[in-house]
């Protein structure tokens, strides 16, 4: 990549940055926008209530943009509804946004699970068996962009996980305590190009595009916060392939066999595309991490770090915000569960049991790296160029 910092072996990763785009452009970006968009993993399960352990003063966001659209009932794949007769009505059901197509129905059925064991996942906080208490969200209504969430709550979050769950460890050698600062580090570059390539441009016309001076200064100016974008992309498309087998077998049923049937195919692409295996074979080592005599410990103290950033993601004060942090935060200890079981050795592939909601989570934030991957690929270089000279690196 001319002019950028970037270039060469992805750090503690298989695959260079070139093999990266190229892959990514050619064929996941593509795969990954078609199969998100289909009814499986379009729906999301979450406990939407700020309910932080950490700051009780923390309110929610006042912000309109920050509301989340919630999916009426009939939007919902069959498999997924309630049983009729309980709930609230639909004078109840007020959409946040106004908008009345999406109103709010907080009641799940069980049986929208059905196929799916409910196992816990040592690496994130969320219980996902406290159906009482979640609601799907229809991501497609509820993009990740700029919402305006900023100030010290938002600091106070990022701060928090920063320092007090994954400091840098800049003298140490250890890569296994390097790796949590680089996936969260990476997911921060990624949902900073969200909000920049996504930014509402003038408040007064509801003007919305691409703020490229913000998408400078918050990620491209830092050569070390792209690199750990490409490596967060990585290690859960790593995380993916090794779970191709399960992935593949998995039960994408919600009542539409059709386009049940082409959400089985098109994941059945992304899992063995031949040009992606011939290019970049194991996108991370995950081999490498947890020998030696502290390997059990250190990966216990990395799965506490993980459980308390994901705990951290309730006391998130902006609804969308917190429904995007908490969807990827999950997808991210999916990733782990599948590369580590908790007591230092691999898990196998046979013994992985994965829940509908981590498999929705895994897939949706793959292709949020995906398009923040390309959005840097494409935009990088001339971002670069202009506001590198007017604003000046760091
Ligand atoms: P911040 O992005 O808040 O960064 C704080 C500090 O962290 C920086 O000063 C820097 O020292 C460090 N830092 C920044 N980026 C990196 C990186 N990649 N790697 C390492 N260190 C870094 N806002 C929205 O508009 N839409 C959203 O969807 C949204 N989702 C959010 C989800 C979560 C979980 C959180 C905590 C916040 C979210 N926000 C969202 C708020 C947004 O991330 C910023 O906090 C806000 O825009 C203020 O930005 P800032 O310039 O103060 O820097």
């Amino acid at each position: 990549q001319e002019g950028l910092a970037y270039h060469g072996i992805v750090e503690d990763c298989c695959c260079d940055y070139e093999t990266v785009d190229l892959i990514n452009v050619e064929v996941l970006h593509p795969l990954l926008q078609q199969i998100v968009k289909y009814p499986f993993f379009r729906y999301f399960k979450v406990k939407l209530w700020c309910d932080c352990p950490f700051w009780p003063d923390d309110g929610m966001c006042r912000l309109r943009d920050c509301s989340v659209c919630e999916c009426p009932e009939n939007e919902f794949p069959e498999t997924f509804r309630k049983p009729s007769g309980k709930g609230l009505s639909s004078d109840d059901l007020v959409c946040q946004e106004g908008k009345p197509e999406a109103a709010v129905d907080r009641t799940i059925d069980a049986k929208a699970f059905k196929g799916w064991v409910e196992v816990d996942n040592p690496w994130t906080n969320d219980d996902e068996t406290d159906n009482a208490e979640m609601t799907y969200i229809n991501l497609q209504l509820n993009p990740e962009r700029y919402t305006g969430y900023t100030g010290p709550s938002a600091r106070r979050i990022w701060d928090a996980i920063y320092l007090e769950n994954c400091q840098k460890y800049p003298s140490e050698e250890c890569q296994e305590k390097r790796i949590l600062y680089k996936l969260i580090s990476g997911l921060h570059s990624s949902i900073s190009i969200h909000i920049a390539a996504d930014y509402l441009l003038d408040e007064k016309s509801n003007r919305w595009g691409q703020n490229l001076s913000l998408m400078y200064e918050r990620v491209l100016k830092y050569p070390d916060r792209v690199r750990n974008l490409y490596f967060t992309f990585l290690f859960v498309l790593r995380s993916v392939t090794k779970a191709a087998d399960y992935l593949e077998q998995a039960d994408y049923d919600t009542g539409n066999s059709l386009e049940d049937l082409n959400t089985q195919l098109l994941m059945k692409k992304l899992l063995h595309d031949h040009k992606l295996r011939a290019a970049c074979p194991k996108p991370f080592d995950e081999a490498k991490l947890w020998k030696g005599q502290s390997g059990p410990e250190l990966m216990k103290q990395t799965q506490k770090q993980f459980r308390n950033i994901s705990a951290l993601m309730d006391c998130v004060g902006c609804e969308k915000c917190r429904l995007w942090g908490k969807l990827q935060v999950l997808g991210l200890g999916t990733a782990l569960k599948i590369l580590f079981s908790d007591n230092g050795h691999e898990l196998s592939p046979d013994n992985l049991q994965l829940q509908r909601n981590e498999v929705i989570a895994l897939i949706n934030l793959l292709n949020r790296l995906s398009e923040s991957v390309k959005l840097v690929h494409e935009m990088g270089p001339s971002v670069e160029r202009i506001y590198g000279k007017i604003i000046g690196g760091p």
